[in-house]
């Protein structure tokens, strides 16, 4: 209980009228009702405030107005004057609040007009705009951004499933009326539910809406709620919020922070309000004195948008400013108002000069009818991603979900912690560059990643008696050697495990890895590829590149193009042939490209593999056929430039390590790249990094397939122009060969200039990231 409020003189502050009010008075009201302890007369503001006269004579103007409002207050309140705009009460009593209002101001769109005609029946959130405020809005564009803010659409009364009118659980969390206790040692104080301008996105609609009794709160809850504080010594912050308490009276406001400061074990008060962005002439001289009594006091102010940001709000941020009182911000973001980079760093930035500080980007909450206004959680990461880096961290606050039901406010931050590795901590900075931090941490936490090696190792296969191309996509000891100096080099500790074989039999005897760096090719089977990480996937086991689906899928050249196809990606039209009778069905125009649908390193591709007729395309799939054992994709042969494209990455954040364009010499198979040629690349091949603008289109159609199929981590897109410059997909190499010297993409990062080490460590990095639950 507070002995100290009884001493207050509250006495004065029953009698409110407009003759004494002054600047800093509240508006008129209709006296309902007495706190019993401190006798504080308490007006209710909503009863026949429109009815007043829209003249008041106020003793102290000197609210600057800028030419835009002074236009719109000569055009629709001629019979006002300077002095009664930029008096606050005056800019309460002439608020926009019915259609009919409304329609003096603006032209309705039709999704207004719409929702205005029927709002009164349904009872959804009213409409509350101050005449300042609706002096910003654009007259006729219904789609200006801070117009979206304050007039309603149609789509308001659309309520999706997940959308529920206390989103945050905060009547669960009200010990007394007034209070929401959600955090140990702060709690929010509900001073009024009165708000000046009706936010359509509010989230205590059902507070300052059309509200039951119950839902309302206000002066007769004060007593409880200081009660409470004072009960609970754990409360050492306290938020007054509501509604918004600087629409106050002065003298309200005096006595409920005096009371509050008498709280000995409350350190701060912090006061959320959105009057300096609607109702700036509220910070009068008289208020400032008033809130400079009281200290620490901090206000946490709601702006949207740049637009917001008048002569009139700088003046009313300069004077908190100027009194010593700190100020943040806090703001919604909402789709087609301020979802975009330029415009939060333009509002970042503009607030920041008059020295309000962005604390908080909030997560549209899942408030009834809130739909249109809600954007994906990706567009707020991509926001941030957009200003951190590229602006001053004072401009970046931090972008919040309020968690539903209760949990209060969660930061989303985009990726910049990567994982840990050993002593090292990998980040990733605002360009996307990954860097490793030198942080040692306890023995125990500093226990290096074990990262086992499956392979198939060329040798082991010879001495079972396989044939050169049998194995021609199998590794010489020279990668496995490789890869595994490089994983030591970037701190983790290895295992050789082999092949499949050796893998059963190692998993069978219990053996595990953090995750498996896998580059086994597989021998048996369509889905070869797949085999080693499906096993792994089946132990719980992580691992390097792609899930065992997608190798499958790429492994098969018909089934990977229908797909990518499907998903729009230029590809050469195609046939897959399954047995002799099927070439009867193909339908493509000559020249024609005949491949085995299966194999890898251009097994099955020679210089008979181009087809100029018909005769030829009988003999050269029938032998394939026979040859492979395996079906045969016949396709349109594309004569255009040959490039591959290696990426590293995965989702989102895929990107091109860059375009080799491949050359055939002189004495060569011509115009393709043959096993025969690529078994003697030194002297068959020449390849170039390819930067011009073909070149950049294959990366980005490259990059879209590579999206298209959920490849992982790295790998080699094969892309060939058409009869007309376009780039068409031919082939996803999602095992891309790793030998440091022979194979395409380690060829590709040292023409890039790429260390063969940092092309492991940014696949391992993209690995890596699948784990970091597991390692924290
Ligand atoms: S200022 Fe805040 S409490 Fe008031 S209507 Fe807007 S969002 Fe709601």
């Amino acid at each position: 209980m507070i002995t100290k409020n009884n001493n207050l003189n509250l006495v004065d502050i029953g009698s409110i009228s407009e003759e004494n009010s002054d600047e800093g008075e509240p508006p008129l009201g209709t006296i309902i009702a007495i706190l019993p302890k401190h006798g504080l007369r308490l007006p209710i503001y909503e009863k026949n405030l429109m009815s007043l006269p829209s003249v008041i004579p106020n003793k102290n103007h000197g609210f600057p107005i800028s030419n835009k409002s002074a236009k719109f207050y000569h055009k629709h309140f001629p019979g006002s004057t300077k002095i009664n705009w930029g008096n606050w009460k005056w800019q309460l009593r002439n608020r926009i609040r019915t259609l009919k209002q409304l329609e003096t101001f603006v032209t309705l769109s039709n999704t207004e007009r719409e929702i205005l005609e029927k709002r009164g029946k349904l009872g959804k959130l009213p409409i509350s705009i101050t005449p300042y405020y609706a002096s910003l809005l654009d007259e006729r564009n219904g789609k200006q951004s801070i117009r979206r803010s304050v007039i309603p659409v149609i789509d308001e009364l659309k309520i999706t499933q997940e959308e529920s009118f206390d989103p945050l659980g905060e009547d669960t969390t009200r010990p007394v009326n007034g209070i929401i206790h959600r955090y140990p040692d702060r709690a929010l104080f509900l001073a009024t539910s009165f708000c000046s301008v009706n936010c359509r996105y509010c989230t205590r609609s059902r507070v300052v809406g059309h509200v039951t009794k119950k839902q309302k709160t206000g002066f007769a809850d004060w007593q409880d709620s200081i009660d409470y504080i004072q009960a609970h010594t754990e409360i050492r912050d306290v938020i007054i919020s509501g509604g918004d308490p600087l629409t106050l009276s002065d003298k309200q406001l005096d006595w409920l922070l005096s009371g509050l400061s008498e709280i000995k074990h409350l350190e701060i008060i912090r006061i959320g309000s959105k009057i300096p962005a609607v109702l700036p002439q509220r910070i009068t001289k008289k208020l400032l004195k008033i809130l400079q009594k009281y200290k620490p006091l901090y206000l946490s102010l709601h702006f949207t948008h740049p637009d917001e940001i008048t002569e009139e709000t700088r003046e009313a941020c300069n004077r908190l400013a100027d009194a010593g009182i700190p100020l943040g911000s806090q703001t919604v973001l909402l789709k087609g108002i301020n979802d975009s980079v330029p415009i939060m760093k333009k509002l970042f930035h503009e607030l920041l000069k008059i020295r309000v500080r962005p604390y908080y980007l909030y997560q549209c909450d899942l408030i009834e009818g809130s739909s249109h206004f809600r954007t994906s959680v990706e567009k707020g990461l991509e926001i941030i991603k957009g200003l951190r880096g590229h602006t001053s961290g004072y401009a970046i606050p931090h972008y919040v979900i309020d968690a539903p039901g209760g949990g209060g406010k969660i930061p989303i931050l985009p990726e910049y912690y990567i994982g840990r590795n050993g002593n090292q901590v990998m980040l990733k900075n605002y360009q996307d560059k990954i860097y490793s931090y030198y942080d040692p941490v306890s023995e125990q936490k500093s226990k290096k990643l074990k990262v086992g090696i499956c392979y198939d190792l060329k040798e082991d296969y010879k001495n079972m008696g396989y044939s050169n191309e049998d194995i021609a996509e199998f590794d010489k000891i020279e990668t496995i050697e490789a890869i595994e100096n490089s994983l030591k080099e970037l701190g983790y500790e290895t295992d050789r495990i082999g092949n499949i074989h050796n893998l059963v039999h190692l998993l069978h005897n219990g053996k595990k890895w953090d995750l498996v760096f896998n580059i086994a090719e597989g021998l048996h089977g369509i889905s070869r590829e797949s085999q080693v990480p499906s096993l792994l996937d089946a132990y719980g086991i992580p691992s390097t590149f792609s899930s065992s689906t997608i190798h499958s899928l790429s492994q098969h050249k018909g089934l990977v193009k229908h797909v990518l196809k499907d998903k729009g990606i230029p590809t050469a039209a195609f046939h897959v042939v399954e047995n002799v009778e099927d070439i009867e069905n193909i339908n493509l125009e000559f020249p024609l490209f005949a491949k085995p649908v299966a194999e890898g390193s251009s097994k099955g591709v020679t210089a008979t593999s181009k087809i100029k007729d018909k005769e030829t395309l009988h003999q050269t799939v029938k032998d394939l056929l026979v040859k492979f054992q395996q079906a045969v994709l016949v396709e349109e042969f594309l004569p255009g430039r040959e490039f591959t494209i290696g990426i590293v990455g995965t989702g989102s954040e895929a990107k091109a390590l860059g375009v080799l364009e491949v050359f055939i010499s002189k004495n060569a198979e011509q115009e393709i790249y043959s096993y025969a040629n690529k078994q003697n690349y030194e002297e068959m091949i020449h390849y170039t990094i390819a930067t011009d603008i073909e070149a950049q289109k294959s990366a980005d159609i490259a990059i879209k397939a590579w999206k298209a199929l959920g490849c992982r981590d790295g790998g080699r897109i094969d892309m060939r122009l058409d009869k007309n410059g376009v780039p068409n997909f031919i082939e996803v190499n999602t095992l891309a060969g790793l030998n440091p010297n022979d194979s395409d993409l380690p060829i590709l990062c040292r023409h890039m200039g790429i260390p063969y080490t940092k092309l492991i460590q940014m696949i391992m990095d993209s690995a890596v990231k699948r784990l970091t639950p597991v390692m924290q």
